[in-house]
C-alpha cells in the first residue's frame, strides 16, 4: 500500500486544524453549581465583566461576579434544564441589543428580540447594553422644549429635550397615564419614544400597547418589555437595552425620549440578583451600587452639541413610593440623580384633582430654560398663586368671615385646580394649554361656577377651534403672547361668556 504525499498534507493540515478547534476549548468552561438563575461557572478565566455566555439549549447567561476560581453567571432565560457539569461557552462579545429604524413599532425584551408575534426584527447594527454615557464638553445645556400636552406639567414642571425628570407617586396614582400621555403627545413632533417596562404584568403591558396602537404612537414607539414573571436579570438589563436603543437615535441626530417604568422594580430585581450572587446587603438589604445601576444609567441621557448632531435622550423615570415616602433608599437616590421630579399624590388623585399632581413638590431643575415663551407669559404666576391659595385654605378653615381680597383668592385658586385637570389620552398642544390658563390666570373663570369651569374650558376651546381658528395658528407660529393676539383673545373670551349658560 503506498501513501500518497497529498494524502500526508491532506492529514497533517486536518491535525492542525483540529489541534485550533482544540485551543478554543480553553474558552468552554463547565456549570460548577446552578440554581434560582444564577450559575458558578469554573474553567472561564478569561470572560470579561457583562460577558455574554452561552448555556446548552442556546440559553444565554451574563458574566457578574468575576471571582478568583469561578465565575457568577445570571441566566437570562429559562434555565431548568441546564445541569451541573454542563458545558458554557465565551461568545466574547458583551450583551448587545440590535438597534435601529427596525425596531419601531414593535415590542421586544430586553434582549431585542421581538415578542409580538409580528415575526423577526432584520435589524443589521446593535450595541451594547452598557456603554459610557457623554462627557460635559460633548453636551450642551438643555434648551428645547419637550412638550407633554399636560397642563399642569407644561406650566409648572416644564420638561426639556435632553432632561431627566422622575415621575414619583404611590401605586396606582397616574404614574403611568402621565409617561403614555406624553408619548400620545409627541405625535409629528419628531422624537422617537422608548417604553421600558420593567415587571409589570404582561396584561399591563399588553394595555400600554394597545393604547399607544389606538392612538397611532406605535408609529414612532419601541416597547421594551421584562414582565414580572422573567427572570430577575432580565428586568435588570432591561432599562440599559431600551438606552442602547436609544442612543443609535440620539448619535443619529434624532431626539428620543425614553420612560422607566419603574425604576423601584429594577432595584428589586436587581438586589434579588445580587443576594442570589452572594453579595453583601446593605441597607435595605440593596446592596452597595445599587445608586450606581441607576446613576449610570440616567447620566445616559445628554442634549449633545451640534458637533454631533444635537441629538437627544429625555429620560421619564418612574419610582413607587410606599405611602408617600420620599425619604426611603431608592426614591432618595433617584431624586438626587434626576433633575428635577413630577411628585403624585393619592389625595389629590382621590379628590378627584387629576393629574394628581403636588404642586409644593414637583420641580424642574432645567427645564425652565427650555419652556416656550407663551407658556411663562400665561403661568408665570400660576405656581406662586396655587400655593397662596393652599395656604389660604388651611388658614380659612379657622376663621368664618374672610375679607373681599382672601375670597377674591380662594376663588381663583378653586379655579386653577379646575383648570389643571385634565382627561386621560388627551394631551394639547400648547397654543390650547396657553389659552386655558389665560382664562384662569387672568380671571376670566372667576364668575364661573368651580363645577362649570371644566365644561367652560372645553365649550370654549370647540369655539376658539371652529371660529378663531386663526387665532391658535398664530400663537403656534409665534409661540408668544403679542399684544395684537392678546387683545384677540380677549375679544374673544368676551364674546363666548355672553353666550355661555352656566
Ligand atoms: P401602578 O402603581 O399600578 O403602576 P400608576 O401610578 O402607574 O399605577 P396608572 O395606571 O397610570 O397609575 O393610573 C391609575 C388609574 O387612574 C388608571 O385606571 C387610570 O386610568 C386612572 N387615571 C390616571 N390618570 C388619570 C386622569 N388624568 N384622569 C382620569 N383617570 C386617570
Ligand atoms: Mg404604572
Amino acid at each position: 500500500m503506498s501513501i500518497r504525499p497529498d494524502e500526508i498534507v491532506a492529514v497533517l493540515r486536518r491535525q492542525i486544524e483540529e489541534f485550533e478547534s482544540e485551543l478554543q476549548v480553553e474558552d468552554l468552561g463547565s456549570v460548577l453549581m446552578v440554581g434560582d438563575g444564577i450559575a458558578r461557572v469554573y474553567g472561564l478565566e478569561q470572560a470579561l465583566a457583562g460577558e455574554l455566555l452561552e448555556f446548552p439549549g442556546g440559553v444565554f447567561g451574563m458574566a457578574l461576579n468575576l471571582e478568583q476560581d469561578n465565575i457568577g453567571v445570571v441566566i437570562l432565560g429559562p434555565y431548568e434544564h441546564i445541569k451541573e457539569g454542563d458545558p458554557v461557552k465565551r461568545t466574547g462579545r458583551v450583551v448587545q441589543v440590535p438597534v435601529g429604524e427596525s425596531l419601531i413599532g414593535r415590542l421586544v425584551n430586553p434582549l431585542g428580540q421581538p415578542i409580538d408575534g409580528k415575526g423577526p426584527i432584520s435589524s443589521t447594527k446593535s450595541r451594547p447594553i452598557e456603554a459610557q454615557a457623554p462627557g460635559v464638553v460633548d453636551r450642551v445645556s438643555v434648551h428645547e422644549p419637550l412638550q407633554t400636552g399636560l397642563k399642569a406639567i407644561d406650566s409648572l414642571v416644564p420638561i426639556g429635550r435632553g432632561q431627566r425628570e422622575l415621575i414619583i407617586g404611590d401605586r396606582q396614582t397616574g404614574k403611568t397615564a402621565i409617561a403614555v400621555d406624553t408619548i400620545l403627545n409627541q405625535k409629528d413632533q419628531d422624537v422617537i419614544c422608548i417604553y421600558v417596562a420593567i415587571g409589570q404584568k404582561a396584561s399591563t403591558v399588553a394595555g400600554v400597547v394597545d393604547t399607544l396602537e389606538k392612538h397611532g404612537a406605535m408609529d414612532y414607539t419601541i416597547v421594551v418589555s421584562a414582565t414580572a414573571s422573567d427572570p430577575s436579570p432580565l428586568l435588570f438589563i432591561a432599562p440599559y437595552a431600551g438606552v442602547a436603543m436609544a442612543e443609535e437615535f440620539m448619535y443619529g441626530g434624532r431626539d428620543v425620549l425614553i420612560v422607566y417604568d419603574d425604576l423601584s422594580k429594577h432595584a428589586t430585581a436587581y438586589r434579588e440578583m445580587s443576594l442570589l450572587l452572594r453579595r453583601p446587603p446593605g441597607r435595605e438589604a440593596f446592596p452597595g451600587d445599587v445608586f450606581y445601576i441607576h446613576s449610570r444609567l440616567l447620566e445616559r441621557a445628554a442634549k449633545l452639541n451640534d458637533e454631533l448632531g444635537g441629538g437627544s435622550i429625555t429620560a421619564l423615570p418612574i419610582i413607587e413610593t410606599q405611602a408617600g415616602d420620599i425619604s426611603a433608599y431608592i426614591p432618595t437616590n433617584v431624586i438626587s440623580i434626576t433633575d428635577g421630579q413630577i411628585f403624585l399624590e393619592s389625595d389629590l388623585f382621590y379628590s378627584g384633582i387629576r393629574p394628581a399632581i403636588s404642586v409644593g413638590r414637583s420641580v424642574s431643575r432645567v427645564g425652565g430654560s427650555a419652556q416656550v415663551r407663551m407658556m411663562r407669559q400665561v403661568a408665570g404666576s400660576l405656581r406662586l398663586d396655587l400655593s397662596q391659595y393652599r395656604e389660604l385654605v388651611a388658614f380659612a378653615q379657622f376663621g368664618s368671615d374672610l375679607d373681599r381680597t382672601t375670597q377674591a383668592r380662594l376663588a381663583r385658586g378653586e379655579r386653577m385646580y379646575e383648570i389643571l385637570k385634565q382627561d386621560q389620552y388627551k394631551p394639547m398642544p400648547v397654543e390650547e394649554q396657553a389659552v386655558s390658563l389665560y382664562l384662569a390666570t387672568h380671571g376670566y373663570l372667576d364668575s364661573i361656577q368651580v363645577g362649570d369651569v371644566v365644561r367652560f374650558e372645553r365649550e370654549f376651546l370647540d369655539f376658539v377651534r371652529k371660529q378663531h381658528a386663526d387665532l391658535l395658528e398664530a400663537l403656534r407660529e409665534k409661540k408668544e403672547l403679542t399684544a395684537e393676539t392678546e387683545t384677540q383673545l380677549k375679544k374673544i373670551i368676551v364674546e363666548f361668556k355672553k353666550d355661555f349658560v352656566s
